[in-house]
């Protein structure tokens, strides 16, 4: 094979982890940090061990999103993963101040993402779930070929330009050789909280066609619910705060189809 083809072998594995899953989106905005959040505890609610890295480096929403403020601690050089609802998580967004945006070049990305991975205790994991900045660019580029990836999920809403972009997620995974789990269609339908009609907002189905015309599994579909953004800022996500709703389940039968 011609040098440079095969990108894959930059990445050896990361001891003690099993399985890393990335969860990407073409574009920002679609839900794709939600969604991470919600199936890496829709994982760990299904036995396994689960570990969440937010490697948004830009726009880190893991702190928020599980309400953590503290600074993860440090023991013999190892940073060590915050624990919350029975998941370790570590977020860029640990170790700066919000409201600060970041502007970092490629090679400084890739590497607060190598430590991340490698140098922070995750300990023995099943999974972990790897929250991706949204998009195509370099760095997700890098990021593809230089984590040990066993797959990656796309997250994209039903709209055709959240479709086409997702695409090129698709594309990119291909580049790298990382087999594509399959994609997950967010904000689906709305279900209104007044009359219980169901709206399709941004379209339906979009994303399940467009997973069957190209040949990756559709993991299924999340509505857009008013439950799910509520629970996001404040820091309880659906899948530990309604535990018994359908919104959890919906999640489950994804992190079962992963
Ligand atoms: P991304 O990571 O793709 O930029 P986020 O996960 O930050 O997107 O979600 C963007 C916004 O949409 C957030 O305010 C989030 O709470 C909201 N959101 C995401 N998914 C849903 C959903 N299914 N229903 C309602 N709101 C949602």
């Amino acid at each position: 094979e011609a040098p440079g083809r095969d990108m894959r072998p930059l990445s050896a594995p990361v001891p003690g982890i099993k399985t890393i899953v990335a969860v990407a989106s073409g574009k920002g905005g679609v839900g794709k940090s939600t969604t991470a959040v919600n199936l890496a505890l829709a994982l760990a609610s299904l036995g396994l061990k689960v570990g969440l890295l937010d490697a948004d480096i830009y726009g880190p929403s893991l702190p928020r999103l599980m309400d953590i403020h503290d600074r993860p601690a440090i023991e013999d050089d190892r940073v060590i993963p915050i624990e919350k609802y029975g998941i370790k998580t570590m977020s860029m967004g640990f170790l700066m101040e919000e409201d600060n945006p970041v502007i970092w070049r490629g090679p400084m990305v890739v590497s607060a993402l190598m430590q991340m991975t490698r140098e922070v205790d995750w300990g023995e994991l099943d999974v972990m779930v790897l929250d991706m900045p949204p998009g195509t660019g370099d760095a997700q580029l890098t990021m593809a070929q230089q984590v040990p990836l066993q797959g990656a999920v796309i997250v994209s809403t039903p709209q055709d330009l959240a479709l086409i972009d997702a695409r090129k997620g698709l594309k990119m995974f291909k580049n790298v050789d990382v087999p594509i789990f399959g994609i997950i269609e967010n904000m689906s339908t709305f279900v209104c909280p007044h009359c219980g009609g169901e709206s399709h907002i941004f379209g339906h189905g979009g994303a399940e066609q467009d997973a069957h015309r190209l040949g990756v599994p559709f993991l299924g579909a999340i509505p857009l619910d008013m439950a799910i953004r509520e629970n996001s800022d404040a820091g309880t996500p659906v899948v530990v705060s309604q535990p018994d709703g359908p919104h959890a389940q919906a999640y489950r039968k994804i992190a079962m189809n992963v």
